[in-house]
């Protein structure tokens, strides 16, 4: 056999992102919704599969503009938020480059710095997680990094930065690209798209993932003044957007009046499972996600649910072991606390 080829140096050492596929009774552990917007399925027989999409997906933009509120030309759309990040971090930042964000936040960010050699730099959080502004601020006065993610709200802890917060950073921040990713925003209702033509630095990521349900689709958003959206429209890849996907998204977009319901659903049934988990002895920090962040009161629960058939997310930070949890349905949720309860049984 010939010698493999390598990979370039700085992506070598890298570890592949795979996706367990156990079998499972209840899915708790991707923060993926419901499908409620597509739910009655759609006809995709005139879609015309042998032609290229519009690479520009400008029927999506508009309905994307007219939901939140501002002009397509403040919009780039790709494959999920996710593909848009990457894009961006890899068109700013060269080899070494910083970028600079809170830890824990979404693992990502590393990620794509990884791929492109930029050097991340993670801003500790407090003690209960929460992400003390000024010290980013002076962190990035200090290090001065191409890009700053802030992550609101934040995944996996849930911590909602405010809007008073979000402006004390814009204001103190000149020199670096600000980009909120606002995946989870749709739960909290604190949003910064209001200010991209205040500030030419900000981008916003939102996402139809989370909140609409349709992350099967892959399709999310970068928000910004309509200045920086041209100019970094020159690293857009050509016909990102496949056609099935800008016409579920249309379709989905046509028709958004259960969102706000689904969103109060979510919010209710936050609250009870939390109150659930609560009585269960677990440790548990306010969440303006779809998710809840908490530190179990027993050992290897992400283990032992696992063999159960129910799928929560892992974080370790600072050798201590904490999980997250998506809300689910009241099913799922009640399915997740019956396994719970028998797992803690007499160990309380
Ligand atoms: C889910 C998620 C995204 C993006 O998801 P896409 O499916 O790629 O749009 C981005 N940021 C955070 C923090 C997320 O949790």
């Amino acid at each position: 056999m010939k010698a493999m080829i390598r990979l370039k140096p700085g992506v070598e050492k890298l570890q592949a992102y795979f996706v367990n596929d156990i079998p499972y009774r209840v899915k708790l552990d991707a923060n993926e919704g419901s499908n409620y917007l597509l739910k009655g399925g759609f006809n995709i027989n005139h879609l015309k599969p042998n032609l290229y999409p519009d690479s520009d997906s400008r029927e999506l933009r508009r309905k994307m503009a007219e939901y939140y509120g501002c002009d397509e030309t403040n919009i780039m759309v790709g494959n999920g938020s996710s593909e848009l990040i990457n894009t961006i971090v890899n068109a700013y930042c060269d080899k070494g480059e910083k970028v600079m964000s809170f830890t824990p936040s979404f693992s990502m960010y590393q990620t794509y710095c990884d791929l492109c050699g930029a050097e991340f730099i993670g801003i500790e959080t407090e003690e209960d997680f929460s992400q003390n502004i000024d010290k980013l601020i002076l962190a990035a006065k200090d290090q001065k990094p191409k890009i700053i993610i802030l992550c609101n709200p934040n995944n996996p802890t849930g911590y909602v930065t405010s809007k008073e917060e979000i402006l004390k950073l814009l204001e103190n921040i000149d020199d670096s690209l600000v980009i909120l990713d606002e995946a989870y925003a749709d739960f909290s209702y604190v949003t910064a798209m209001d200010l991209i033509n205040t500030y030419e630095n900000l981008i916003v990521m939102r996402t139809l993932s989370k909140a609409f349900g349709l992350a099967g689709i892959r399709v999310g958003a970068l928000v910004a003044n309509a200045k920086t959206i041209e100019y970094i429209w020159k690293v857009k890849v050509p016909y990102n957007l496949n056609i099935y996907s800008q016409y579920a998204a249309i379709e989905a977009l046509s028709n958004t009046d259960g969102v706000d319901e689904y969103i109060n659903d979510i919010k209710k049934l936050r609250k009870e499972l939390y109150m659930q988990l609560e009585d269960l002895q677990f440790q548990l920090y306010p969440s303006g996600g779809n998710f809840i962040f908490t530190k179990p009161p027993i050992d290897n629960l992400f283990e032992k649910l696992m063999r159960r058939g129910v799928l929560i997310r892992e974080f370790i930070y600072k050798e201590k072991v904490y999980n997250r949890i998506t809300v689910g349905t009241k099913e799922e949720n009640q399915i997740l606390i019956d396994e719970i309860k028998e797992l803690i049984g007499g160990c309380l």
